[in-house]
C-alpha cells in the first residue's frame, strides 16, 4: 500500500454504485490514472466540489490493488466548450500509468494560465501544436490524411491524423473530438 501526493488535472467522472465515482486524473507523477473516490456523492462528501472536471488539484491517491483517491484540493477549476475538448485530447492522446514530465508541465501551463477558458484561439492553436510535438507528431511536415495539402489546420485524436481545412468540412464535420491547429 503506498500512498502519494501529487498534482493533476481531472479528466472525467464517472458514478460507481450508490455512492463511488471513478475518476480519471491526468498526473505529474503517474501520468493518467483512474482512482475510484469512496462516499463522494454522499451529501456530506466534501470532496466534490473540489473535483470538477477541469480544475487542477493536487491529490491524495492510495495505491493499492486499484488506486483510491482519499483527498484532493482544488487550485484552480472553471470549465469552458474548448477546456472540455482539450481534457477530451489528452484522454485519447495519453495512456494509463505512463507518465511523461514534459507533456505534464504542458497541460499545467495550459490549465493555469486559463489558456482554454480565455486564451485567443491563435494561442490554443500553438499550445496544441506543442503537444502533438511532445507526443511525437510534429505538426511542421504533415500532410492532410484526406487530400495530401499541406495546409494542415485540425488534428483529428481518433484517427492520429491532420486535416486541412477543406477536408475537414467533408470527413469530420461534428466531431467533439477535433481540435483547431
Ligand atoms: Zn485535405
Amino acid at each position: 500500500m503506498i500512498e502519494y501526493s501529487t498534482k493533476a488535472v481531472v479528466l472525467k467522472r464517472v458514478p460507481k454504485g450508490d455512492f463511488d465515482e471513478v475518476i480519471t486524473l491526468y498526473t505529474k507523477d503517474m501520468g493518467k490514472i483512474s482512482a475510484r473516490a469512496k462516499g463522494i456523492r454522499k451529501i456530506t462528501s466534501k470532496l466534490s466540489g473540489h473535483l470538477q472536471v477541469g480544475s487542477l488539484v493536487t491529490a491524495r491517491l492510495l495505491r493499492k490493488t486499484d488506486i483510491q483517491l482519499i483527498d484532493a484540493f482544488s487550485h484552480r477549476s472553471g470549465l469552458t466548450g474548448p477546456l472540455h475538448r482539450f481534457l477530451l485530447f489528452i484522454e485519447a492522446m495519453t495512456h494509463h500509468d505512463a507518465p511523461d514530465l514534459h507533456f505534464w508541465y504542458g497541460v499545467e501551463y495550459a490549465v493555469e494560465n486559463s489558456v482554454f477558458v480565455s486564451g485567443p484561439q491563435e494561442l490554443r492553436n500553438r499550445v496544441y501544436r506543442r503537444f502533438l510535438d511532445i507526443l511525437g507528431f510534429g505538426s511542421k511536415f504533415a500532410k492532410c490524411g484526406n487530400c495530401g495539402d499541406g495546409k494542415i489546420a485540425y488534428f483529428l485524436p481518433s484517427d492520429i491524423m491532420f486535416l486541412c481545412s477543406n477536408s475537414m468540412k467533408k470527413v469530420a464535420s461534428e466531431s467533439h473530438e477535433v481540435v483547431e491547429i
